[in-house]
């Protein structure tokens, strides 16, 4: 079985990449240049001829895909443009609609063996900001998102115009699925993660140059005060969240698990505040060697606290059923970061 995974070179791909190459199947990784496919080369060298690199400079242009899905039993849709601060929505949403939706057109027009294909979202096309806490399910959708996005504005902030992006992409994805199924031999899984965290195994060479989550972990997790964050921020702010390798194992099992087929499925390991995770990282023992020592915040102030509320929680019972998966915990997560760290210096 051989699986193209797009935006190879990415924080969340690398690892469904290796956990792919892990279970046996083969993998043909797709990434923008050569130069950003020579990592990738190292770490799975030792998979020989069961690893191939693609490049595909444009996933945004009409048929990027098209060579790339030629002979691939099935594809993990990983790449997508992922910023929080990224104010320009033409960096955002084109080529996350059009990278999604090509992917779809290549593997129905050029993937004759493709019996599967799965889309990584996000809760961000599920959640809304409401003044009270809010429980959801894959049955909700950010429509809020696209009436921001319509109207303009201040409210239209950074993250909400991410979270179009997302919403916008898996709609046109399913709606597509839905227009051409006649067409097409293959059905669609949908993953939709949190926050996601753990070891990077991509191409990092400085802290500037981890991904969007890891990079916000780093900073409000080993120095919160030098990245504008009080105690009080500390106490109150997080979201939910998910371990990487569950992660890329939940991608792996949606190609395995006929269930999976034709749903949006969550996949979340539960709540945090940024203060749980100074918590888990001061219990490690042995210590962590850092370069500085941990922050110690407010112990106790996050989710321990029960006047502690979280705005957004999910119900995963659908993960629960389709994966079983038994996800990491915040101080298996934690230890595995700092341990990452440390060795990077
Ligand atoms: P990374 O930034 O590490 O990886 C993103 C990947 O997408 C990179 O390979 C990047 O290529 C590629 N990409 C970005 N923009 C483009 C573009 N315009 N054209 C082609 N490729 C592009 O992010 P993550 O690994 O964190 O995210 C991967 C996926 O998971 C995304 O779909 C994201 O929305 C989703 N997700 C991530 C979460 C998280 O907390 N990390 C949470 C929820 C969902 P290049 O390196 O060349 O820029």
């Amino acid at each position: 079985q051989k699986v193209l995974v797009s935006g190879a070179n990415g924080f969340i791909a690398v690892w469904v990449v290796r956990t792919l190459l892990e279970r046996g199947y083969s993998v043909r990784s797709s990434v923008r240049t050569e130069e950003k496919g020579r990592h990738l080369k190292v770490i799975f060298g030792n998979y020989g001829d069961k690893h191939e690199i693609v490049v595909v400079p444009d996933m945004a242009k009409i048929g990027a895909f098209d060579e790339a899905v030629k002979g691939v039993d099935a594809i993990e849709h990983v790449a997508s443009p992922v910023s929080l601060t990224e104010d320009n929505i033409e960096k955002l949403i084109p080529p996350a609609v059009n990278g999604t939706v090509g992917m779809l057109r290549s593997a129905m027009e050029h993937g004759a063996s493709v019996k599967r294909i799965i889309v990584t979202a996000s809760t961000g096309s599920i959640i809304h900001n409401d003044p009270e806490p809010q429980v959801f399910d894959e049955s909700d959708w950010n429509e809020q998102s696209l009436e921001l996005l319509a109207q303009g504005g201040p409210a239209l902030t950074a993250p909400i115009k991410y979270r179009a992006s997302k919403t916008l992409a898996e709609k046109a994805a399913w709606k597509f699925w839905e227009e051409n199924q006649n067409k097409i031999n293959w059905d669609m899984v949908v993953l939709h993660p949190p926050y996601v965290f753990g070891p990077a195994i991509h191409e990092v060479t400085t802290p500037s140059s981890l991904n969007t989550s890891v990079s916000e972990w780093y900073k409000y997790v080993t120095h919160p005060t030098s990245s504008g964050m009080t105690d009080e921020d500390l106490a109150t702010k997080g979201s939910s969240w998910v371990d990487v390798r569950d992660l890329a194992k939940a991608h792996a099992l949606a190609l395995e698990k006929p269930a999976a087929g034709s749903k949006r499925i969550i996949i979340s390991a539960g709540q945090f505040k940024w203060q749980d995770f100074i918590d888990a990282a001061n219990a490690l023992y042995p210590a962590p060697k850092l370069s500085q020592p941990l922050p110690v915040g407010n112990p106790g102030a996050g989710s321990a606290n029960p006047a502690t509320r979280h705005m957004f929680s999910y119900i995963t019972d659908r993960a629960t059923e389709i994966f079983g998966l038994d996800y990491r915990t915040m101080t298996e997560t934690t230890k595995d970061v700092l341990e990452d760290f440390e060795a990077r210096g």
